[in-house]
């Protein structure tokens, strides 16, 4: 590991003259220390930038999740609407479908109404005739 770090050229740490000439990552304490250190220190930079990524991969499917969530809401109420509308369409219909028939029946009975106050008044007409007659009849046999 550390020797493909040292390989890479991307450590800029110098090491002693000891472990120069060793043709070794490193041999002596102190420089296994600061390769230790600065391995140790990569490794704190790279959990930190796990973390960053990490919350943010967890925004973003939060932010995701409730899109989704508000996008099943909408097509929900897009349905409820729909079928309200639909339920609305019907009453209406029927509604006028009602009134038709109130205003068909008012007319009949408009026309039976005539009907009957024509008899009424013939009736009348009739019984006075009557009246005017059994009169007439009691007044000249007395
Ligand atoms: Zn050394």
């Amino acid at each position: 590991m550390m020797t493909s770090r040292r390989a890479s050229g991307g450590s800029t740490s110098s090491s002693c003259a000891l472990c120069e000439g060793s043709n070794l990552p490193s041999c002596c304490a102190a420089c296994v220390n600061t390769r230790l250190f600065e391995y140790h220190a990569t490794l704190r930079l790279r959990r930190n930038l796990r973390d960053t990524l990490q919350s943010r991969i967890a925004a973003r499917l939060e932010a995701k999740r409730k899109a989704e969530e508000q996008r099943m809401w909408k097509l929900s109420k897009a349905h409820d609407i729909k079928e309200l509308r639909d339920r609305l369409s019907e009453l209406k219909s029927r509604t006028a479908l009602e009134k038709m028939k109130i205003k068909q029946a008012s007319s009949d009975l408009k026309v039976k109404s005539g009907t009957l106050n024509v008899a009424f008044i013939t009736v009348k007409l009739f019984l006075s005739l009557c009246f005017s007659l059994m009169k007439c009849e009691i007044h000249y046999s007395v």
